[in-house]
């Protein structure tokens, strides 16, 4: 199969990114159609990729918290694969409802249990056996990071080296949106990511440090390719727990994160005052989750885009051996919110996650990708998957640098 339907589920930031490009690549994506739990946003979706590419696409209203629900909608909607940028706590029903119809799966996020504030594979590559079983492929954290993080590792490891040795994944949003406070994905998601423990993989063993809004929190100054100098902050990434187990020989792997000093206050502030609990408390008779609360008064990530100016750089540095020798490699993209607004009317950090998840549903949809069961992004092939990401918006550069220090984090 070189071409067919197929489903998304989640119409937010990154959603719209992933229709817009699916319908750049029509000819690839012949029936869009797009859910989410209600549908005035798939409508507003659909206006607007009709404005801009001329493509119709068909939208539904599903809780995908439902598998009964959503696999009705996979019998229906007849889709190649599921596409789900909805929230992380959808990935098990999304999985089970592909699993009860026998269609491909994607994402890019790891599932988080809503109650526990916290990311990791287990609960997903619990399904490896039952995806195999039922001859489906799922794709986990086809995003940029999950994602092209993944694969720049996995490219980088093809061209360059036998092995690698030490990651540090550095990613900067050197971009102003204007606001006083605003999160750039799901602020839910976003805060419970940030505000989590910290810990990196050295020699064999992960390694815990304070979170980063601790005054003892391990950052740095780094020097960034274009956007210069950025205040760069040790942070857990969930992409780090396959690559520790998918990279053959890896001695420490490492991510980093900018944040602005005023980030970094608002949210000693909220946490201060437990407005980023995620546990329900008791208010006038009625539960509320504070942070659910918190949500619905912060900005609106997708809002973000009309007023955003500067960039985004992310990419890989990479130590690794090859016929005994060792070398350092940086391999980055640098992405332009105006640039991706003017495009899309979209900001830079929705437009990096749905590029490489339409590139991803590509991969299966042209058959490049084959597999049965359950696979993380490295586990296969990044060159023709880092072509389509670079044709739709994302190129990418390798260059020569010199390896982070050990003492970083000793
Ligand atoms: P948004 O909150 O903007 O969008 C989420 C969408 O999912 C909304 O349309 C929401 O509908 C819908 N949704 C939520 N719950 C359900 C449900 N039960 N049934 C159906 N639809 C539902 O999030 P973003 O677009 O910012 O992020 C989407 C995903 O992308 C997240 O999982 C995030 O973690 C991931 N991400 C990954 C990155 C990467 O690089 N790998 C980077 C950034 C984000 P409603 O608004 O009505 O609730």
């Amino acid at each position: 199969m070189t071409k067919g339907t197929i489903l998304i589920i989640g119409a937010g930031g990154v959603g719209a990114v992933v229709v817009h490009k699916c319908a750049q690549n029509a000819d690839v994506f012949t029936d869009i159609h797009l859910a989410s739990r209600s549908i005035e946003k798939p409508n507003a979706i659909k206006k607007d990729v009709q404005k801009r590419s001329g493509v119709t696409i068909t939208t539904h209203a599903v809780d995908a918290d439902k598998p009964k629900e959503v696999a009705a909608l996979i019998r229906k909607v007849k889709p190649v694969l599921v596409l789900n940028v909805a929230l992380p706590y959808q990935d098990l029903s999304i999985m089970d409802a592909c699993l009860m119809t026998g269609v491909h799966y994607i994402d890019t996020a790891n599932y988080e249990p809503i109650d526990k504030a916290e990311f990791e594979y287990s609960w997903q590559w619990a399904y490896r056996k039952k995806f195999k079983d039922k001859g489906i492929m799922a794709v986990l954290g086809a995003g940029f990071d999950p994602g092209v993080s993944n694969m720049y590792c996995a490219y980088i490891l093809k061209k360059h080296f036998d092995t690698i040795r030490f990651v540090d994944i550095c990613d900067a949003n050197a971009g102003n949106h204007g606001k006083s406070f605003a999160t750039n994905f799901n602020p839910e998601i976003n805060i419970r990511e940030v505000t989590q423990g910290v810990k990196h993989w050295n020699k064999g063993k992960w390694v815990k440090t304070p979170p980063i809004m601790d005054e003892k929190s391990i950052h740095f100054t780094f020097k960034y390719p274009v956007v210069g100098d950025q205040e760069n902050y040790l942070l857990y990434h969930e992409e780090l727990e396959s690559l520790v187990k998918n990279l053959p020989g890896l001695e420490r792997i490492r991510f980093w994160m900018t944040f602005s000093q005023n980030y970094l206050t608002h949210l000693r502030v909220m946490q201060s005052i437990g407005i980023t609990r995620i546990d329900a408390i008791d208010y006038e008779g009625k539960k509320i989750v504070p942070i659910k609360f918190l949500k619905a008064l912060l900005p609106n990530p997708a809002s973000l885009a009309t007023k955003y100016t500067g960039k985004t750089v992310i990419g890989c540095i990479i130590t690794g051996v090859k016929k005994g020798k060792e070398s350092t490699k940086y391999i980055y993209n640098v992405c332009d919110h105006a640039e991706c607004f003017a495009e899309i009317g979209s900001q830079a950090i929705s437009y990096t996650t749905g590029v490489p998840a339409m590139s991803a549903a590509m991969m299966l949809m042209k058959g490049i990708w084959k597999g049965k069961g359950v696979f993380n992004m490295e586990e296969l092939d990044p060159e023709p998957f880092l072509n389509v990401v670079s044709k739709n918006g994302l190129p990418f550069k390798v260059i020569d640098f010199e390896r982070l220090p050990d003492t970083l984090t000793a």
